[in-house]
Parts: C-alpha cells; structure tokens; sequence
C-alpha cells in the first residue's frame, strides 16, 4: 500500500491481506476514478520466479491514470511493491503448468467527498493471488452490436474500472445465451470488431494475422497483444493492424478463408475461438491445421514466460 497525500507518494508498507475500512463517501465508490493493471509471475523449473513484462504493465497504469486524473504512481514505488510481494509470496506461486500467480496493481482515489472533482488523496495497492489457467478449452463469443464497450474520446483505452462495469449487462446476457465472452464492436458503426472483454482478439485470414489498431483509443493496449504482433513479425507472418468489418468476418468464416481466431490476454495468454456468433448466427470454426500460428506463439509465449528459450526481448524480470 502507497497512499498519496499533500501532492506526493508517501513510503510503501506491507499489510496483510484483509478487509480495510472505508468511508461510506469514498469517492471511488460513488465517481470510479479507479485504474488497475494486471500481470503474472512464473516459477520455472529452477525455481526462479519470473515476472513477464512488468514495466510496461507499469507505464499502461500511468497512462490509464492520466485519463482518469489520477497522480502517476513513480516507477520505484510500482517495482518495490511487486519485489516484496514476490519476496513474501513466493512459496504461493504454483508450480505446476499452466499456473501462475497473478498480479492486481490498483489506485483509487480515496477522499471521502460527495462532489465531482478529482480526489486529493489516492491509495495505490497491490494483491496476488495464485491462479491456473484461465481458459483450458477453447471459446465461443458473440459479435456485439447494440452495446458499446467503448467510444471516440472516451475512456476505452484505460484499464478504468468503469469501462468493466458498463460491460457487464452485455456480457451477463451473452453468458446468459451461452456464449463465454462478447466480440466488441465500435460505438459508432457497430460495423467493425474491437476486442473482447478481456483480450485483444486476432483472425488469421488468407495467411495473414489481422487485429483492430490500438490508434482509435477506443481498445486496450494489450501487452499479449503487442508481444504476439512482435513474434508474428518474427516468424515472417504478415501482419495487418486495421479494422475488420463484421461483415468480412461472415464471409471469411462462409468461405472457409479463415483460418485461426483467437483472443490474447495476461489471464488466457492465447485463447482459440471455436464459434463466433454473428447476428444471431453460429458459425463453427475450422478444426485448426498442424502447425497453426495461435499454436505456435502460445508455445513460444509459454516457453518465453517459464524462461525455458532465452529471452530475446527483456521481456523477463527476474
Ligand atoms: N482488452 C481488455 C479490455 C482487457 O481487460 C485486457 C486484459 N488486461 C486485454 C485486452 C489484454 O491485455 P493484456 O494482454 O495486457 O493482458
């Protein structure tokens, strides 16, 4: 816990995990001027734990932060809380496959005032908890294009805890159908994918790796989303980050032209799509070939984050 008070960060301290007092006029409860992050750290066969990616989880909360009005948490105070959470924690962190411990960075605005206005005061915390994994069969999202997740000049683009919260009625009847997650689409048209609810989504199509641009504002900066586009590039697969129309889905998925989709997140890594339903309409994927590239970057992800090849990015904090 680091709080904010009289313009700066004060010293971290630990405290156990457990119920903290709250004002009934806390602002957050009343306005959500909230961030968070979220992020894993891996036990490898050595024992050594693993933080993937870290410092970009670290500058994604200042910028979500930025948008909301909340002070930026200084990089020191970010890593020193992670190092001696993992310090404390460690012997939590599983050792079996799949598993990890997660990673919940958050700062809230703590002055305890019924008025619309930023908080004076802040609190930033972090809590672990150990986890398996998120998803171990694969998916089946809905294209949605009635609600909006996001819009232009909004607040898409930061992890702010409201964004989640206006998602949830969509997402809950979508659930309610049958579906695991939501296709979002943008606010205006509803004419072109977004994202997921948690992930960044990817469509293979003709041999090339097809995801929203980021450039919009209205889409999470996927730190998976990144790191996979980096790999793609490697592995000399085309890459096209441009909007694709729900439209062009629906005649990749008739045509057979596409190949793979599948989402990207810190929770699933890479999460395979096995049906999307597109106005009211299933549509199967294909069985995915041998070889295929979600397959392969999962790998190479897995094998990067349990530090089993070598790091050729700085993307592990040991
Ligand atoms: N989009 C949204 C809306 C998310 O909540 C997440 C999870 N943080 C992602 C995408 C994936 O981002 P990352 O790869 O950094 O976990």
């Amino acid at each position: 816990v680091a709080e904010y008070k009289d313009g700066e960060w004060q010293e971290l301290r630990i405290e156990p995990y457990g119920p903290m007092q709250i004002n009934p006029a806390n602002a957050t409860l009343h306005y959500g001027q909230s961030v968070f992050e979220g992020l894993k750290a891996y036990r490898n066969e050595k024992g050594e734990i693993l933080v993937f990616r870290g410092d970009a989880n670290q500058r994604r909360l200042n910028e979500s932060a930025r948008r909301m009005c909340i002070p930026e948490v200084p990089e020191e105070i970010f890593m020193e809380g992670m190092r001696k959470l993992l310090e404390i924690d460690k012997d939590w962190i599983p050792r079996q496959p799949g598993c990890s411990l997660y990673i919940r960075p958050f700062v809230f605005a703590a002055d305890d005032y019924l008025g619309i206005r930023p908080s004076n005061n802040y609190k930033f915390m972090i809590l672990t908890s150990p986890v398996g994994n998120y998803y171990s069969k694969p998916v089946a999202v809905k294209v949605e294009t009635q609600y909006a997740r996001a819009v232009e000049g909004g607040t898409g683009a930061a992890k702010a805890a409201g964004n989640y919260a206006g998602s949830l009625f969509p997402a809950r009847k979508a659930q309610n159908e049958g579906y695991d997650q939501l296709l979002w689409t943008d606010g205006k048209t509803h004419q072109y994918i977004e994202e997921s609810g948690t992930m960044n989504v990817m469509f293979v199509i003709d041999g090339k790796l097809i995801t929203a641009p980021t450039s919009t504002g209205t889409i999470l900066k996927g730190i998976t989303r990144d790191s996979v586009l980096i790999l793609a590039r490697e592995m000399n697969m085309p890459v096209e980050e441009r909007f694709l129309a729900v439209g062009e889905l629906e005649e990749a998925l008739i045509s057979g032209k596409l190949e793979e989709a599948f989402g990207t997140g810190t929770a699933a890594t890479v999460a395979f799509i096995r049906l999307i339903n597109i106005h009211g309409k299933d549509y199967v994927l294909p069985e995915k070939a041998d070889g295929a590239f979600s397959t392969r970057v999962l790998t190479q992800l897995d094998d990067i984050k349990y530090g089993r090849i070598k790091d050729e990015y700085g993307w592990i904090m040991k």
